[in-house]
């Protein structure tokens, strides 16, 4: 690699075990500013885990992760590390669905807030603005007086992101956002997400495969905490090894 070269994201010969358990086995990843990198693997390959051990939930036995130009990840804690720039979004949605979708997005911006203080100040016309802009890139501007609550299990999902990206984060980290989704809902949320790509650095993980082949620029697929192959969508799904590991199909001879 040039020394010019800039990776948001580093992880070298990263190793993590539970109990005697190696969930992370000398994993290895690079990753652009900018690129939206689509992980992929069975149940159990170890997805998750890399991202507890990103956003410092837990910590590596051994191994190198790094942030940006040279900041060790693995020496801060996981509010630290979400002060970076680092945000994730877990598989359930956690919005206040007593609150209408506006005011879930304001307190995101609000960040450490009190949710009493910021629904009792009033909003800046720069802030409704940023709030607006939030509210179109997923799409539920039209929807901006509904109480969280009342929306389908994919809007929540997007609200979520829209809190999230109403911290602009540098790196963002979406763990299986089309599960529990419709196949419109799936198809609109590979569309926000594409929309994202270069504004933001983003990690999907993700399971169902005609999503992944609609977002996909790299896919790296992941195999018992390690990297099985990485590349195009086309030559992840012709490759031999990819194949035995998701058909559970014995290698001959
Ligand atoms: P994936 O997200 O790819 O399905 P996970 O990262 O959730 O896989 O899990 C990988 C393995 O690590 C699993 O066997 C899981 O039980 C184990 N594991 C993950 N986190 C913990 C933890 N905090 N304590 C114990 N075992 C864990
Ligand atoms: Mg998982």
């Amino acid at each position: 690699m040039s020394e010019s070269h800039k990776f948001i994201l580093m992880l070298e010969e990263v190793n993590k075990s539970f109990e005697g358990f190696k969930a992370i086995s000398n994993l290895t990843l690079y990753m652009d500013e900018g690129e939206l990198r689509v992980i992929i693997g069975p149940n159990g390959a170890g997805k998750s885990s890399m991202l507890d051990l990103i956003t410092g939930r837990t910590k590596p036995d051994s191994g190198k992760i790094e942030f940006g130009r040279d900041t060790d990840l693995t020496k801060l804690n996981e509010a630290k590390i979400n002060q970076l720039g680092i945000s994730r979004k877990f598989q359930t949605p956690s919005v206040y669905v007593d609150h209408t979708v506006f005011e879930n997005i304001w307190l995101s911006l609000q960040g450490s807030r009190s949710v009493w203080s910021t629904l009792f100040s009033r909003v800046t016309p720069e802030r409704r603005d940023r709030i607006y802009e939030v509210l179109k890139i997923i799409a539920l501007d039209g929807k901006a007086d509904w109480k969280a609550g009342a929306l389908s299990h994919g809007q929540k999902q997007w609200l979520e992101i829209g809190m999230l990206l109403a911290q602009n984060p540098k790196l963002l980290l979406v763990d299986e956002p089309a599960a529990g989704m419709t196949d419109e809902e799936t198809h609109k949320t590979g569309e926000l997400l594409l929309g994202l790509e270069g504004k933001h650095s983003i990690i999907v993980i993700e399971h169902d495969m005609t999503f992944v082949r609609q977002i996909a620029r790299k896919v790296t697929v992941l195999h018992q905490g390690t990297v099985l192959c990485e590349g195009k969508v086309d030559d992840i799904q012709n490759n031999e090894r990819v194949r035995e590991v998701y058909l559970g199909r014995k290698k001959k001879n």
